[in-house]
């Protein structure tokens, strides 16, 4: 894994500041998701700075599954955010669930209403939306705030037993309604939710809210520092409430950055559940989705995706990240890693008529033209090959130094051929050429003789591997103004052809990456690839004009 970075940001200023006045003896850093949905490069933020900075100052970080909400959550996230967090290469500490916690958040709710600081209230989630006020109003008081601690205590009993149904009562905290801070105007703690949860089955049927759970958890596992995004920045006098009137023996601290959006992404786990839902994409870890799956799918690595979020960097500026920033990091990231070799994606077969029928010979060429130590390898060249369509024009515009009548051109790592004959379809349509080569002209033989202006790509038609082609764009176009999100998923944002690869991938696997010349880096689909067939995605084009 590479070097954590060493530059310096306000949360590691403060955490500087922390250590040295003696505040803080170990950094205790925690990632805490809701295992509601897969985890997005959003969250890849979030892990790299709660884990780099833990690193940085020899802390630890936990992975903690915020797991308050039954409804919504089940173990085929828990388990495929693990397999994430652990594939961008961090190593948690501690592996913790909200819902371990569930018994001392009982007792420490039991604590507040001993202390006269919270009360089970009757009324309705709508009469205590009308009754909270605005920026402007104060809120009023519940009728039932006045409650007896007996009463509290027997009827928050009753809640934990059952007795109610959901939404009949919920447990709030006592603190100002008329605080400036809508947040401090008794916030409800604990709401009845008579759900089977992933983890603890039925045995509960009240539910702790995130504003009092997450503080708890916090300082339950001794994190010094709590990074959230800034969202939660007017939660942060609830926490530091939380944790004192709790009296939790550690005091966490919370701090706030920007989130990550992206252009022409969704990054939020309700839509993203939606398309999947509705299958508007081929699951969570399709290779548009902005998920860490999807991106794993995609062909994306996590030092690409690391470096991205490290240049990012721990700011607390908004605004939409250009997606093709992170473009450029996989880009950087493969060019010296991944194979370069040849791919046809719209085939057009060409025969070289002055070649011998029978004829194969191995051409000698790099594997990775700008990494020596990667080695030579062979390619068949034969009688018969195919090219690409768009490096063929019968009526060629000025400018247009590919194949057309009468023209000669470079094959890569092979010989200049020149296009004869055209082979039409009864509709008209170029099917065939027919060209001649010239076989002075092999590449690395030193030829002098002439200079052609363009170089194409080919494979060996005969030894050449079928493959289908995926071509993405942007899952979403249009403004984000734009209405329902799903109005802007953007129709072409996945096409499919077929073609051939070089001889050289017969025997790719899953997840393997190469550099085809002149179009850009592909993975091998490790969802649909087969050995009959083998399935590329693009996962980026490459910077060139080509097209
Ligand atoms: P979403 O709104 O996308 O569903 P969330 O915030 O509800 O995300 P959580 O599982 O609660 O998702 O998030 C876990 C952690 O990841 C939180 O600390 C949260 O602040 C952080 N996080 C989530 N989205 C982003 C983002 N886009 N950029 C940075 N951090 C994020
Ligand atoms: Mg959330």
């Amino acid at each position: 894994m590479g070097n954590t970075t060493n530059s310096s940001d306000f949360i590691r200023e403060i955490i500087k500041e922390d250590l040295a006045a003696g505040r803080v003896n170990q950094v205790v850093t925690r990632f805490p998701p809701e295992p509601n949905g897969y985890l997005h490069i959003g969250h890849a933020k979030s892990i790299c700075i709660n884990f780099e900075i833990a690193k940085d100052f020899n802390g630890k970080t936990n992975l903690r599954f915020d797991d308050t909400n039954p409804l919504k959550e089940d173990v085929e996230y828990v388990n495929a955010i693990k397999e994430d967090v652990a594939w961008l290469g961090f190593e948690w500490n501690g592996l913790f669930f909200a819902s371990d916690y569930f018994e001392e958040m009982y007792d420490r709710a039991v604590l507040l209403i001993k202390k006269g600081l919270a009360f089970v209230d009757d009324l309705s989630a709508e009469e205590i939306r009308q009754t909270r006020g605005s920026l402007t109003e104060p809120g009023q008081n519940s009728p039932f705030r006045d409650r007896s601690v007996e009463e509290n205590l027997d009827l928050f009993d009753r809640m934990r037993k059952g007795e109610f149904k959901d939404g009949e009562k919920v447990l709030r905290a006592k603190i100002d309604m008329a605080s400036p801070n809508i947040n401090l105007r008794d916030p409800v703690i604990y709401r009845i939710s008579h759900a089977t949860h992933h983890n603890t089955g039925d045995k509960w049927c009240i539910y702790p809210m995130y504003a009092y759970a997450h503080p708890l958890e916090d300082a339950i596992e001794g994190v010094s520092h709590s990074l959230c995004t800034l969202e939660f920045k007017d939660q942060r006098p609830l926490y530091d409430w939380v944790i004192r009137e709790c009296e939790m023996p550690h005091v966490s601290h919370q701090y706030e950055f920007g989130r990550l959006s992206l252009t022409d992404t969704i990054m939020s786990k309700r839509y993203l559940k939606k398309l999947v839902d509705e299958k508007v994409v081929d699951g969570w870890d399709d290779p548009r989705m902005p998920t860490i799956s999807g991106l794993r799918r995609r062909g994306f690595t996590p030092e690409a995706i690391r470096a991205f979020v490290r240049e990012l960097g721990v700011t607390v500026g908004g605004g939409d990240v250009d997606y093709r920033q992170l473009e450029h990091f996989i880009r950087e990231d493969l060019k010296l890693k991944a194979p370069r070799t040849m791919g046809v994606v719209r085939p057009l077969k060409v025969v070289i008529t002055n070649y011998p029928e029978d004829q194969v010979e191995m051409l000698d060429a790099e594997v990775n033209a700008e990494v020596p130590e990667m080695g030579m390898k062979q390619i068949p060249f034969s009688r018969e090959l195919y090219i690409e369509q768009d490096d063929f024009m019968e009526e060629p515009p000025a400018k247009y130094h590919r194949l057309y009548p009468g023209n000669e051109v470079r094959l890569k790592h092979a010989y200049f051929i020149k296009c004869n004959d055209v082979v039409k379809d009864e509709n008209g349509n170029v099917v065939e050429l027919h060209c001649t080569y010239d076989s002075e002209t092999k590449s690395g033989s030193g030829f002098t003789g002439r200079k052609v202006k363009g170089t194409i790509h080919w494979v060996d038609a005969k030894s050449a591997v079928p493959a289908e082609y995926r071509l993405y764009d942007s899952l979403l176009t249009g403004e984000p103004a734009d209405g329902d999100l799903i109005d802007r998923i953007n129709p072409n944002s996945l096409e499919v052809v077929h073609g051939y690869v070089a001889a050289d991938l017969k025997d790719a696997k899953a997840q393997d990456k190469f550099q085809f010349f002149r179009h850009g880096y592909f993975n091998v689909d490790p969802k649909h690839s087969t050995d009959e067939k083998k399935v590329f995605n693009l996962i980026v084009s490459l910077k060139s004009s080509f097209k």
